[in-house]
């Protein structure tokens, strides 16, 4: 090993404006600062519907993601480079689960306006617009009827299908 190796990292925690973050870590979490950035307009609109869906304002969900987003790639110590690179990792993966979790917020909220179901047989595999559920090819499934034209088109699984009545034999 190197004597200069473990010297150089010994000096670099000494030093104490030589990085930010770490100073940051140390002791000034109290400091807050913001922070304006630029996103598509997908991307706003995606996190401005999930907030809206969390009954949270968009800016604290932003900084929640963020924050998980570093301290994942804290956990994993390594260089700056890599960190911000897990970081960034992190938040498209972040991003793709907010996705899905909107996008099934969403079918749960179109489903609630639907006017029927109707019975159907699957030619491909459909996932339950309600509960996500993989229904393979073949499967009897139920197609939400609903109100308008330009609905989305959702099925369900023989499980989230509304009953008649709740009364009697529960299924
Ligand atoms: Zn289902």
């Amino acid at each position: 090993m190197y004597h200069g190796v473990t010297h150089a990292s010994e000096k670099g925690r000494r030093e104490p404006e030589k990085d930010e973050s770490s100073a940051a870590q140390d002791g000034g979490e109290k400091k807050e600062r913001v922070l304006h950035t630029r996103v598509p307009a997908v991307l706003e609109r995606e996190l401005k519907r999930f907030a809206d869906n969390l009954r949270v304002p968009v800016s604290n969900l932003v900084r929640t993601i963020l924050e998980d987003a570093v301290k994942a790639a804290d956990v994993a110590g390594e260089g700056m480079e890599n960190r911000l690179k897990r970081a960034a990792q992190a938040l498209e993966e972040k991003r793709e689960k907010m996705n899905e979790r909107l996008e099934r917020s969403l079918a749960q909220a179109a489903l609630r306006e639907a006017i029927a179901f109707q019975a159907v047989r699957l030619t491909r595999e459909t996932a339950c617009g309600r509960c996500a559920e993989k229904m393979p090819r073949g499967t009897e499934a139920h197609l939400a009827v609903m109100p308008t034209m330009d609905a989305p088109r959702l099925f369900v699984c023989s499980a989230c299908v509304p009953q008649e009545d709740e009364e009697g034999e529960t299924p």
